[in-house]
């Protein structure tokens, strides 16, 4: 059969218009729309001892790794059928809204700048920015004391690095590296004088290397971590923090931190209350 050149074109168009739909249907994805097709990519950190932590023998373990597997659980994924990825800091929104991930779980705060490009869920845990020493340091005792020059460490993207370069830049100089791993290096070896993250954080790394660091002075902030997913996913939030509300309340969430955080003897912290905005 001879075809027109005219339907010829107009048969292309519509095969060019489908293959778009597709592929904006795949990006746009939701998280309850995924976990219907029986999998799940989650992003995690891959280097935080007790928070996100990709094992030697390729196994993941940490209390947002155990977060990210209990909601995949309530939306009906096993944990066979999550796929970890790496969520740096300053990669996480990008992350989100090009549909790499389904959702975020990964020391990840809430902030308002955040809410413009993704939603959260939660929060799940709340902890705040304190500082990481070498373990026989006597100079640096809290953030008022990071002056003569000190070299302080943080992550490009972060809200802690954030902060001390809108609250402390006249006083300190700051280091900004991809993970915190390769900050707690800098440490270990003497090319900085301080680390700077979430006291949870550092307290993971502390516990890691035993009679190496400390941690020094009180929390200087507050953060709450959310789960990270695309903006205007409102049923998947929901579903979402209804999980987060039933490992709180079934005791998974406690029996989550005192595996994976206890014997850094940082103290659980109380139940945060979810937000549904
Ligand atoms: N919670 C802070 C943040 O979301 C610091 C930890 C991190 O970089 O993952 O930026």
């Amino acid at each position: 059969m001879k075809v027109s050149r005219s339907i010829r074109v107009a048969i292309g168009a519509v095969a060019v218009a489908l293959a778009a739909t597709a592929c904006g249907g795949d990006e746009s994805r939701s998280v309850t729309e995924s976990a219907a097709d029986g999998t799940l990519t989650v992003g995690i950190k891959f280097d935080q001892p007790g928070l996100g932590l990709r094992n030697p023998d390729g196994t993941f373990s940490g209390f947002d790794v155990d977060v990210a597997r209990y909601v995949a659980d309530q939306l009906g994924v096993s944990e066979e059928n999550i796929t970890f990825k790496e969520a740096p800091s300053a990669q996480r929104e990008t992350l989100i809204q090009n549909g790499e991930v389904d959702y975020i779980v990964a020391t990840y705060s809430i902030t308002d700048s955040r809410k413009e490009k993704v939603d959260f869920a939660g929060p799940y845990f709340e902890t705040g920015q304190s500082l990481l020493v070498r373990v026989d340091d006597t100079e640096i005792t809290g953030p008022e004391s990071l002056n003569d020059g000190k070299i302080l460490c943080s992550v490009a993207g972060s809200t802690p690095a954030q902060n001390i370069k809108e609250n402390y830049a006249q006083d300190v100089q700051l280091q900004e590296f991809d993970t915190y791993s390769l900050c707690v290096e800098a440490l270990r070896s003497g090319a900085v004088d301080a680390v700077t993250t979430d006291a949870v954080i550092l307290a993971g790394y502390a516990a890691q290397s035993p009679g190496s660091f400390k941690l020094v002075g009180d929390t200087f902030t507050t953060e709450l971590y959310g789960i990270g997913l695309a903006k205007g996913d409102d049923e998947s939030r929901n579903q979402i923090n209804d999980a987060i509300q039933e490992m709180l309340d079934s005791g998974a969430w406690e029996a989550a931190y005192e595996e994976n955080l206890g014997a850094s003897g940082y103290p659980i912290p109380d139940k945060p209350m979810i937000d549904r905005y």
